[in-house]
């Protein structure tokens, strides 16, 4: 018993009073049938929500809130519904808001550096939007072409370029927050400084939709960077080229955009995905180290560095991708090895750990044994330069369901317990959600869950808010 109302025709009718009959979905189950799960593949992380709603005003997700919270219906935020980890799945059914139709950039304040967005916005469309001003946000998910900015902020996604430009809260300078009472609260500004009280901003970032609904966000730009060179290098083992990347960040002098690893089942699989015929589908691993900036001779001097430096560290061949289409043929394998893996492991955990930059070699090399030790494979892939793997646990074709259910647990403990010895976390960017929420006390303390817990409590006290992610209340 989950202690919830249900959602009832009267309830329905309210809510269509609210946003309009033509957008709240209500007994179709055709139509709810894709708000109920993100991209996590696999049908444990499926659950019907009894009405979807889409708003267009912060006074209209207002009026759901109060609603919802007055009836106790559980409420589950919404944006493009590509997170990896179940935060958009209504794990306890009840409303789900989405966003899709908050979607319009605001303003472009170019006096001040900023740009005010609502959170349907698709993340690519930002950076599509500010180029011809010459301008950038500098947060780039590999699924920056569906995901939305909400989603992101409430994520606190990362990405392919976090090593030189930080992280998604690097750049939330304020949002507008839809309470679990429906109450609004601004948080931040377009302020580069601020202490007034206890600094809110970060602490909804990244709140995976379990303290409030964004409604506006307001973001910091940068000066868009004119040149982009990509290095890619080819390394003879996984071994050899994850080793060379905690010795690229700290010695090579030059600090990249991007570090990307990936093993030879990652790329191989995105090739096949895409039917990308590239000749160096024989190497072992791969790293594609990037750079940005303006002066096209300094940067030509650090690629011609990085690619010596490389080579020094084991990589047979480096290739240097320097015009816009060459970029964009590497970078598409990289970004499509979720969807890939996806595709050809039906059995698989997607995992997302982060570990201090300089102990990734050694956890690469323990999933390693640990795949061996259970008879399945963990290819690896992702944001190396700055810790954080994407690892996918496979079974073999030759596992029943059964087995797998089974099995499954025991590997992520084995494989979080890796992690938390070497001082990681089991989530850099996809977050907790419902994927993860049983392994929290594993790697945090109950003291940290209790602080968790008595922050949740008092800003929703009838855990109403996207409830059954995160931690256990
Ligand atoms: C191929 C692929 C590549 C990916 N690469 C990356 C990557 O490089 N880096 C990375 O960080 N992630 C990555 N992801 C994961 C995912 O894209 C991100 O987590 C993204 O931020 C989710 O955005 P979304 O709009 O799809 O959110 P959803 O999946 O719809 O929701 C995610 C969470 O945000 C909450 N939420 C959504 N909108 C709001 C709002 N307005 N207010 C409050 N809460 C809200 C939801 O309740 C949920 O908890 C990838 C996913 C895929 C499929």
């Amino acid at each position: 018993m989950s202690g919830y109302a249900p959602v009832t025709p009267e309830i329905a009718a309210q809510l269509e009073a609210i946003c309009g009959k033509n957008y709240v979905i209500y007994r179709d189950e055709e139509r709810l049938e894709p708000y109920s799960r993100d991209e996590i593949p696999g049908h444990h992380y499926r659950r019907m929500p009894e009405i979807v709603v889409r708003p267009q005003t912060t006074a209209e997700v207002s009026a759901i809130m109060k609603l919802a919270n007055v009836e106790r219906i559980p409420v589950t935020p919404r944006g493009a519904g590509s997170g990896l980890s179940g935060g958009a799945v209504p794990v306890f059914g009840g409303i789900v808001v989405a966003t899709d139709r908050m979607n319009q950039i605001l303003e472009l304040d170019k006096q001040n550096m900023m740009i005010v967005v609502e959170p349907g916005v698709i993340a690519n469309d930002i950076n599509e939007y500010l180029r011809p001003h010459e301008l950038f946000y500098a947060g780039y998910p590999m699924s920056m072409e569906t995901c939305y900015i909400g989603g992101n902020v409430a994520e606190n996604a990362g990405g392919g370029k976090a090593i030189k430009y930080g992280v998604t809260s690097r750049y939330v300078l304020g949002l507008e927050v839809v309470l679990p009472s429906g109450e609004v609260m601004e948080l931040g500004g377009k302020l580069l400084k601020d202490v007034t009280g206890y600094n809110l901003l970060p602490l909804m970032t990244g709140s995976e939709g379990t303290l409030g609904i964004f409604t506006k966000i307001i973001l910091k730009v940068i000066p868009l960077p004119k040149y982009q060179y990509d290095l890619l290098a080819l390394f003879p083992d996984s071994r050899t080229a994850i080793e060379a990347v905690p010795a690229t960040m700290v010695e090579s002098g030059i600090t990249p955009t991007s570090v990307e690893y990936m093993d030879q089942e990652s790329f191989r699989s995105a090739c096949e995905y895409l039917n990308e015929t590239l000749p160096y589908q024989d190497a072992g691993a791969m790293l594609l180290v990037s750079v940005d900036g303006n002066d096209p001779e300094k940067m030509a001097d650090d690629c011609e560095a990085l690619g010596t430096f490389l080579e020094k560290h084991g990589a047979s061949v480096v290739y240097v991708a320097d015009t816009p289409a060459n970029s964009e043929r590497i970078w598409k394998i990289r970004r499509n090895v979720a969807e890939a893996f996806s595709l050809y492991f039906p059995r698989q955990s997607g995992e997302d750990i982060v570990v201090p930059p300089a102990s990734i070699a050694l956890v690469v090399e323990q999933f390693q044994e640990l795949a061996e030790k259970y008879g399945v494979t963990i290819p690896c892939y992702g944001h190396a330069g700055d810790g954080n793997l994407h690892s996918r646990v496979s079974a073999p074709d030759s596992w029943s369901d059964e087995r797998w259910e089974e099995t499954l647990p025991k590997i992520l403990n084995d494989l979080y317990a890796l992690v938390a010895q070497q001082g990681g976390r089991i989530s850099g960017e996809h977050g907790i959600g419902c994927k993860r929420l049983a392994y929290m006390p594993s790697v945090v303390s109950e003291t940290y869950l209790n602080v968790l817990r008595s922050i949740k409590q008092a800003l929703d006290p009838n855990n109403i808010m996207n409830p059954g992610k995160i931690f256990m209340v």
